[in-house]
């Protein structure tokens, strides 16, 4: 896979490359968004970017890409048949009478890059289902696969280059697997990166996500546009979300609440869709915080406040932030069934000051 054939991905994919040109990749990264946006897709092509021994660097490029790999040496070759030695897929496995009681992705290996090569790398978990008969669609990455992960990252690499182990829809990955995986993505072997593909980090815990770096894949939106779930919210009006969202922390710091009820009732007022798009972007701000006081991964929201921008950000740790992405939930859960919208952002408020104490 090579990023020309990814569609609509440009800036994700420059980002990917100017990263690995300037030798600064890091051993666990987490590719979250959508499949059928890319995330599984992109993954592919950065390892095939990584071990190109002949990558190309356009100044004019037509989708203004500023780098890509070859596609014509031979561990490009292997990466476009999905036949690279040293990339190593895992994906969730469901047990079926029909098809086995006791699965792995090592048993589905031909199977799944079958079902990649069909689909263009970009089908859905349900697609894969589908593909290889799984009638029980509870599929997890198990026990097994994690065995079977740590035993081949620790073995010597056949090729020249990185070993690369992906992890797809690593949100399905039992606690058993989770804890197995830590150890590598602590300390890594040399020359060996781990990527997860996930689409919903929520499902995850946050021991996992605090020790890989964030790699954020948006379904497209036209330029000057930013996606908040079904809602495309234009820049100007993040800009005003960035201003509220500092307004908002500090009278939950303090707990002011007079001013705390004027804020819920402005907050009120606005459509279901506005509100719930300014919580996905609170939420995704407070992991932002939590990604760079916990692993020094930059943020890409500026509150716009150079206090707020120094102090905030370290209130965010990981004994409160599983408590604050399930308040956020929560809240979003909430409002898209039509719950009283004062009642519940005065909630979440509550949940999120307490939360805030217990940093
Ligand atoms: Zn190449």
């Amino acid at each position: 896979m090579q990023f020309k054939d990814i569609i609509g991905q440009t800036v994700i994919a420059n980002q990917l490359t100017e990263i690995i040109d300037s030798g600064r990749v890091s051993h666990a990264q987490l590719f979250l968004g959508p499949t059928s946006a890319g995330s599984l897709a992109l993954a592919v092509a950065y390892s095939q970017y990584l071990n190109c021994s002949h990558r190309l660097h356009f100044d004019n490029h037509p989708d203004g890409l500023r780098a890509d790999s070859c596609g014509q040496c031979p561990s490009c070759k292997k990466h476009q048949e999905l036949q690279y030695t040293d990339m190593h897929l895992f994906f969730p496995t469901s047990s079926s009478p029909m098809v086995s009681k006791n699965p792995s992705a090592s048993q589905y290996q031909g199977a799944f890059r079958e079902f990649l090569q069909e689909h263009s790398q970009i089908g859905t978990l349900d697609d894969w289902y589908h593909h290889y008969g799984a009638e029980n669609k509870q599929g997890q990455l198990r026990d097994e696969d994690a065995n079977d992960m740590v035993r081949i990252l620790n073995m010597k690499p056949y090729e020249d280059g990185y070993k690369v182990a992906i992890l797809w829809m690593a949100e399905k990955m039992n606690i058993t697997f989770a804890n197995k995986i830590l150890k590598e993505l602590e300390e890594p072997q040399p020359r060996t990166l781990i990527i997860l593909v996930a689409e919903d980090s929520s499902k995850m815990l946050s021991t996992i996500i605090s020790r890989t770096q964030l790699v954020k894949i948006g379904h497209v939106a036209k330029s000057g546009e930013i996606r908040y779930g079904d809602v495309v919210v234009r820049k100007a009006d993040r800009d005003n979300y960035t201003q509220q969202y500092v307004a908002w922390m500090r009278q939950l710091f303090k707990l002011n609440m007079l001013s705390l009820s004027t804020w819920v009732d402005e907050m009120a007022k606005l459509y279901r869709d506005q509100q719930k798009a300014f919580l996905l972007f609170a939420q995704e701000a407070t992991r932002e915080c939590f990604l760079l006081n916990n692993t020094g991964v930059p943020m890409t929201i500026d509150f716009g406040d150079a206090k707020f921008n120094n102090s905030f950000p370290a209130m965010i740790t990981e004994r409160n932030i599983e408590g604050l992405c399930s308040a956020f939930d929560k809240a979003l859960f909430a409002i898209e069934r039509n719950a009283h919208a004062k009642i519940t952002l005065m909630e979440l408020s509550f949940r999120i000051s307490k939360c805030l104490k217990k940093r």
